[in-house]
Protein backbone atom coordinates (compact mmCIF):
# COMPACT_ATOMS: atom_id res chain seq x y z
CA UNK A 1 0.00 0.00 0.00
CA UNK A 2 1.04 3.53 -1.01
CA UNK A 3 -0.05 6.71 1.08
CA UNK A 4 0.86 9.85 -0.92
CA UNK A 5 0.37 12.59 1.94
CA UNK A 6 1.80 15.12 0.07
CA UNK A 7 1.89 16.24 -3.99
CA UNK A 8 4.48 16.88 -5.80
CA UNK A 9 5.33 20.92 -5.82
CA UNK A 10 8.31 22.97 -6.83
CA UNK A 11 9.88 22.83 -9.75
CA UNK A 12 11.81 20.10 -11.05
CA UNK A 13 15.57 19.38 -11.81
CA UNK A 14 15.49 18.98 -15.01
CA UNK A 15 17.47 21.31 -16.83
CA UNK A 16 15.94 20.44 -20.44
CA UNK A 17 12.26 18.90 -19.93
CA UNK A 18 11.12 18.21 -23.58
CA UNK A 19 7.90 18.30 -24.73
CA UNK A 20 8.31 15.97 -27.56
CA UNK A 21 4.84 13.55 -27.25
CA UNK A 22 2.46 16.89 -26.97
CA UNK A 23 1.58 19.27 -29.85
CA UNK A 24 1.70 22.80 -29.30
CA UNK A 25 0.56 25.45 -31.47
CA UNK A 26 2.33 28.90 -31.17
CA UNK A 27 -0.59 31.69 -32.50
CA UNK A 28 0.56 34.93 -32.88
CA UNK A 29 -1.63 37.36 -31.03
CA UNK A 30 -0.91 40.55 -33.56
CA UNK A 31 -0.98 38.49 -37.62
CA UNK A 32 -2.46 34.95 -36.33
CA UNK A 33 0.65 32.95 -37.80
CA UNK A 34 0.98 29.44 -36.31
CA UNK A 35 4.20 27.67 -35.87
CA UNK A 36 4.55 24.60 -33.72
CA UNK A 37 6.43 25.01 -30.27
CA UNK A 38 9.55 23.09 -30.52
CA UNK A 39 11.10 24.26 -27.43
CA UNK A 40 11.84 22.88 -24.36
CA UNK A 41 11.23 23.50 -20.51
CA UNK A 42 14.17 24.61 -18.35
CA UNK A 43 13.79 23.54 -14.73
CA UNK A 44 10.35 23.76 -14.79
CA UNK A 45 7.69 24.86 -11.79
CA UNK A 46 5.02 22.28 -11.37
CA UNK A 47 1.46 22.90 -10.83
CA UNK A 48 1.90 26.64 -10.97
CA UNK A 49 1.63 28.74 -13.77
CA UNK A 50 5.06 29.94 -15.54
CA UNK A 51 5.51 32.64 -17.78
CA UNK A 52 7.00 32.10 -21.57
CA UNK A 53 8.05 34.99 -23.82
CA UNK A 54 6.71 33.26 -27.27
CA UNK A 55 8.35 35.53 -30.85
CA UNK A 56 6.26 35.98 -33.61
CA UNK A 57 9.10 35.67 -36.73
CA UNK A 58 6.84 36.64 -38.91
CA UNK A 59 5.72 40.30 -37.86
CA UNK A 60 8.58 40.34 -35.21
CA UNK A 61 6.15 40.73 -32.18
CA UNK A 62 6.30 39.64 -28.70
CA UNK A 63 4.28 38.56 -25.88
CA UNK A 64 4.27 36.56 -22.76
CA UNK A 65 1.89 33.37 -22.15
CA UNK A 66 1.48 31.66 -18.97
CA UNK A 67 1.57 28.06 -18.91
CA UNK A 68 1.35 25.11 -16.10
CA UNK A 69 2.86 21.43 -16.15
CA UNK A 70 0.67 19.27 -13.86
CA UNK A 71 2.50 16.75 -12.21
CA UNK A 72 0.52 14.41 -9.64
CA UNK A 73 1.63 11.03 -8.35
CA UNK A 74 -1.54 8.64 -8.47
CA UNK A 75 -1.36 5.14 -7.37
CA UNK A 76 -3.30 2.09 -9.42
CA UNK A 77 -6.40 0.58 -7.34
CA UNK A 78 -5.31 -3.12 -7.19
CA UNK A 79 -7.97 -5.36 -8.70
CA UNK A 80 -8.90 -7.97 -6.15
CA UNK A 81 -7.75 -11.73 -7.28
ZN1 LIG B 1 2.96 37.69 -35.82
Amino acid sequence: MIKILKQPEGSIEVKRFYLDESKIIIVCPNCKSEREYDDYLSYPKINEFMKKSFYCYECNCEWQEEIKLNLTIEVKEKSNG
